[in-house]
């Protein structure tokens, strides 16, 4: 394998990527470095987002770029605001070593301060074709001194519908140019750019055409489509450290599987177009830092993701197009790791898992759906390992030591492990004991014949199967799992009204949280203002960092949604909609029994907490168990 210096790469920028930690060139580097240093001739790369693309066509361009030119000579073209700030940013550690100046512009942003940077002068722009055009349109950006064009994710711009755009753009560059074409797939409108603005270009590709990555598997679970819920939740809960994107069809059921995610106690978020850009970035922000485990996305919300480190990707639909299924798997499986792409179907979507496997090239592998006992082994030995790795804080828990002696002191080490794990492992145990079989009648047949009743888990480790598949009984709310964020409370009433009569109250979502200065007090506040009415019933009120849910008399519901339109709330557009699912958490308080015994050691430990207006609120929550009072903002487990 040839170094990056081997491939004919500048000093300043071997230097660069020796502090970025890049080794060896990736394959596609390997072919399309050499390929734009030593010809002019415009060049199609067939590489999947993971491969090392960014730097496949960086590189090569930034070492050709006068650097004593403020003008701009190379325009990089990609579909979204996301994957603009990464090429830019990539870029511009790339060219660490080099006096070059890179300006990044798209859409969602002051449009003044791009114009500011680009009068300022630089010889790249990465841009957003929307963007650029009107930058074009403006006469703020002059293409004519452009010898490089790159185009990158090319499908995903024409999916997007910039083919206009495009166009227009590069009407703007000199015949001159060498333009290179980045593409994950090759669709037939490919072609029509390439016959139209590219000559005679070279091909190069980091796999088969329309091939996904050669190290993701990919997996297909088939269950009955009513058991689809159920059956992400415990693939959520067999991989414990899961970090993946769960796609959705449509905004609305998007946001309906984050929600119940959310209710049901997993770190979950959606991402989709109803969400303004700043609520986009925040919960971008928060995946990138791993505070959401599962991100719930449509496809346009999450094309230009580029986490890396991603272990799954799960398709709670199939999507229409192979293509889509190809963009799809490859946010996992990124710069060379393992990862895995998984298809939640139902049985008369095996053809279509089929066209899909023809793209591919590559087969499904069908896996049985795992039983409570497998998740329940999965959790325990998480629970284990984490408590094994945990960093005891002594100054922190050494005032709280007498009580806890005074508790806890006479169990032997033996009894002491046996509590500890249980306090966090019986919820598993109880919400999975009797969990039915949720592979679909037609599939079981497959899924058992596979021999040995062994089999392995996502992360590959083989296991016993228990020979009790628990096929008894009916699925089971799993009752109080932690949660990452949030706090919720029931106000006003008793949790037995609230089941008696809950088709009189319409649930809400507000975009207002915690972190808004909200609490439950202001929200009735708000509420009660708004409609000018203090007797109004409100229902359950569920208070998180960046949002809220809320059931209201539903005959207030539509005053209540015109009264807050336009409105602000400390700074922040007000934006209220009917939630779609109903709250996961009723189902749980209605089997939670009596409210937990307060002993002075819980009460010792809410009082040093200081009291945050959320573990004050949740005093009131009365049922359910400990973890449910313990205040805002938690670990999803006590390490
Ligand atoms: P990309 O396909 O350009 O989005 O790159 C995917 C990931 O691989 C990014 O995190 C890059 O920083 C990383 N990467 C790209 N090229 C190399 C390389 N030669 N060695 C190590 N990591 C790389």
């Amino acid at each position: 394998m040839p170094t990056f210096k081997e491939l004919g790469l500048r000093a300043e920028i071997v230097q660069a990527l020796d502090e970025l930690g890049f080794e060896n060139p990736t394959p596609i580097q390997e072919k399309a470095i050499p390929q734009v240093l030593d010809s002019k001739k415009d060049l199609i790369a067939l590489a999947q987002t993971g491969t090392g693309k960014t730097a496949a066509f960086s590189l090569p361009v930034l070492q050709q770029l006068d650097e004593n030119s403020r003008e701009i000579q190379s325009i990089v073209l990609c579909p979204t605001r996301e994957l603009c700030l990464q090429i830019a940013s990539d870029m511009q550690n790339f060219a660490k070593f080099m006096n070059i100046k890179t300006v990044a512009v798209y859409g969602g942003a002051s449009i003044d301060t791009q114009i500011r940077d680009i009068k300022r002068g630089a010889q790249i722009i990465i841009g957003t074709p929307g963007r650029t055009v009107d930058l074009i349109n403006r006469r703020v950006l002059r293409l004519q001194d452009v010898q490089f064009v790159v185009l990158d994710e090319a499908d995903e711009m024409l999916t997007m519908g910039f083919k206009d755009d495009l166009d227009l753009i590069l009407g703007e560059t000199p015949d001159t140019k060498q333009t290179l074409l980045f593409s994950a797939t090759m669709p037939t409108g490919i072609r029509d750019i390439v016959g139209k603005y590219m000559k005679d270009p070279a091909e190069v590709s980091s796999g088969g055409r329309n091939e996904g990555a050669a190290n993701i598997e990919h997996h297909f679970y088939m269950v009955d489509a009513r058991n689809k819920y159920e059956c992400l939740k415990r693939l959520a809960d067999v991989n414990p450290n899961v970090y993946g994107i769960v796609f959705c069809r449509t905004r609305r059921e998007t946001q309906e599987i984050a929600d119940k995610l959310m209710q049901d106690g997993y770190n979950a978020d959606s991402l989709h177009g109803d969400l303004s850009q700043a609520q986009r970035d925040g919960i971008m922000a928060r995946f990138r830092k791993r505070k959401i485990q599962l991100l719930v996305a449509t496809d346009v919300a999450a094309r230009g993701i580029d986490v890396d480190d991603i272990t799954h990707v799960i398709n709670y639909n199939l999507p229409d197009e192979e293509e889509v299924y190809i963009h799809r798997s490859g946010r996992t499986g990124r710069a060379g790791k393992r990862g895995i792409s998984i298809a939640i179907i139902h049985s008369r979507e095996r053809g279509k898992l089929k066209s899909i496997e023809r793209k591919l090239k590559k087969e499904f592998e069908q896996r049985p759906v795992p039983t409570g006992q497998e998740i329940c082994e999965t959790q325990l030995y998480t629970i284990v390992e984490g408590l094994g790795k945990l960093n005891v804080n002594e100054k922190q828990i050494e005032p709280f030591l007498p009580a806890i002696m005074e508790q806890l002191g006479h169990l032997t080490k033996e009894d002491l492990i046996k509590h500890l794990v249980s306090f966090e492992f019986n919820k598993f145990l109880d919400y999975y004991k009797n969990a039915p079989d949720l592979n679909s009648a037609s599939s079981r047949g497959d899924s058992r014949d596979r021999g040995d009743r062994r089999e392995r888990d996502d992360r590959g480790n083989d296991r016993d199967r228990g020979s009790d598949r628990g096929d008894r009984g009916g699925s089971r709310d799993r009752g109080g799992r932690d949660r990452d964020f949030g706090d919720e409370r029931p106000a006003r009433r008793s949790s037995s009204d609230r089941f008696l009569d809950k088709g009189k109250f319409t649930r809400f979502h507000i975009n207002l949280g915690s972190k808004d200065n909200m609490n439950p007090a202001n929200l009735m506040g708000l509420i009660n203002e708004s409609l000018n009415k203090r007797d109004v019933e409100i229902g359950k009120i569920e208070m998180m960092n960046t949002f809220a849910f809320f059931e209201l008399d539903s005959e207030y519901a539509d005053k209540l949604s015109s009264a807050l339109k336009g409105t602000d709330y400390s700074g922040k557009k007000v934006d209220l909609t009917i939630a779609q699912s109903t709250g996961a958490n009723d189902r749980r308080d209605r089997s939670a029994g009596p409210p937990p015994r307060r002993d002075k050691f819980k009460d010792k430990f809410e009082k040093n907490r200081g009291g945050s207006s959320n573990s004050s609120s949740s005093r009131h929550s009365g049922g359910g168990d400990a973890k449910r009072t313990g205040g805002a903002k938690r670990p999803r487990r006590p390490f």
